[in-house]
């Protein structure tokens, strides 16, 4: 974008939540976006963001001034939509996931494109499910939502879980360069802010780790299916070809998700050195359009022998970067590593914030 362009107003909507804070803690100074409304339940309506979020503020950075005063609205509240906003990003938690596939199918009925956090929207076919670094191509199916949906300007796009970020991105990266993957099993040690505010009790996660989260297993095991999919005349078509076993656990950290992998490969298996030469070399569309939010290196791997860890390596490259360790061979499957992502920036706010940014360069959003 022209740097003498005028920047995109937008919207969060669950702006008052933990990944709406991150929207506003990333937004800070954004080259082409730039926040103009925030809206959140009925309690935070009509109060200003500074009254509504204050008191569950947890960013390491102060409400920056000219949020603080800003009204609150009720997402709800189709009829004072500002009409100068270009797109909202989602981060609504309501009580049932239909609530929400309506309250954002609502928004893009009004001509207002939503990239979304929540779960709600990742089966419907025509909604697309991105990673910038994996499946760009997957935008192609916004007209065939809009057709459908009989959405003028409006769409909905989604990210995926933050669960599976550590491992998407390497595993395509080994898919793209010839080697086809057959089976993963998939064990994550999950950060307490993937649960929201205040999200899990101090007395059940201090000193302890909880080995369940709802619904993560299943999204985990199968919204690789989606992403490797490819787009068919009415929506996503899935590609199941590779087979996941996946356990989450719930462990007594503030941020960032670890996984441990172990992959077995379907003919060709490649060296650990090639694996390695893979990964560093890996480089996708948001680096070639070098998009605000891409991070310089995808994929980072350390040869220290007790990394990645969490408070070490979680804000590698912004936050953005997945960052991988101990490649090792397995005596089941072929190799073993450990991947970790930002739960809340790669695994939310910065990866929709990188989705809008491709979106708006392929000119879905204008
Ligand atoms: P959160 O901290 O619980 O925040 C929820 C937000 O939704 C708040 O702004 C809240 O507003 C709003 N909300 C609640 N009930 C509402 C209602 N009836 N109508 C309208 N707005 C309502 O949750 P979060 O962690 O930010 O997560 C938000 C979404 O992103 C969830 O779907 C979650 O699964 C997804 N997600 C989270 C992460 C993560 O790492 N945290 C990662 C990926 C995806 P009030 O403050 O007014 O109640």
């Amino acid at each position: 974008m022209n740097k003498n362009m005028e920047k995109l107003k937008i919207g969060i909507l669950g702006a008052t939540g933990i990944v709406g804070q991150n929207y506003i803690k990333l937004l800070q100074g954004h080259p082409w976006f730039e926040i103009k409304d925030l809206a959140a339940s009925p309690n935070s309506a009509g109060k200003t963001y500074e009254e509504a979020a204050g008191p569950k503020w947890q960013m390491p950075i102060l409400i920056p001034e000219e949020i603080k005063h800003v009204i609150v609205r009720d997402v709800q509240d189709f009829g004072t939509i500002p009409n100068d906003i270009s797109f909202v990003f989602s981060a609504i938690n309501m009580p049932t996931k239909d609530q929400i596939k309506e309250i954002e199918f609502k928004y893009a009925q009004n001509g207002i494109p939503v990239i979304s956090n929540n779960s709600a929207h990742r089966w419907t076919p025509d909604v697309p499910m991105i990673i910038g670094e994996v499946n760009p191509d997957h935008a192609n199916v916004i007209p065939i939502q809009q057709k459908k949906r009989n959405f003028s300007k409006g769409f909905v796009a989604v990210k995926p879980n933050c669960s599976i970020q550590s491992y998407v991105t390497p595993i395509y990266a080994l898919e793209k360069a010839g080697y086809k993957v057959d089976k993963l099993i998939i064990t994550t040690l999950q950060a307490v802010s993937g649960a929201g505010y205040p999200g899990v009790p101090s007395l059940d996660i201090i000193d302890n780790i909880v080995p369940y989260i709802g619904g993560e297993e299943e999204k985990s095991e199968k919204e690789p299916m989606k992403i490797f999919g490819k787009v068919g005349d009415i929506g996503i078509i899935n590609d199941e070809s590779i087979k996941i076993s996946a356990t989450c656990t719930r462990v007594p950290i503030i941020d960032g998700h670890t996984a441990s992998i172990n992959i077995k490969f379907k003919d060709k298996v490649p060296s650990m050195e090639d694996i390695k030469k893979i990964w560093l070399e890996f480089r996708a569309l948001p680096q070639e359009l070098d998009l605000p939010f891409a991070p310089k290196h995808p994929i980072i791997y350390l040869e220290n022998i007790d990394r990645p860890q969490p408070r070490k390596d979680r804000d590698n490259d912004k936050g953005m970067a997945v960052t991988i360790g101990r490649l090792r061979k397995d005596t089941v499957f072929d190799y073993k590593f450990i991947g970790l992502s930002h739960n809340t920036i790669r695994g939310a706010a910065g990866g929709a914030i990188l989705n809008a940014e491709l979106l708006k360069a392929k000119g879905f959003i204008k």
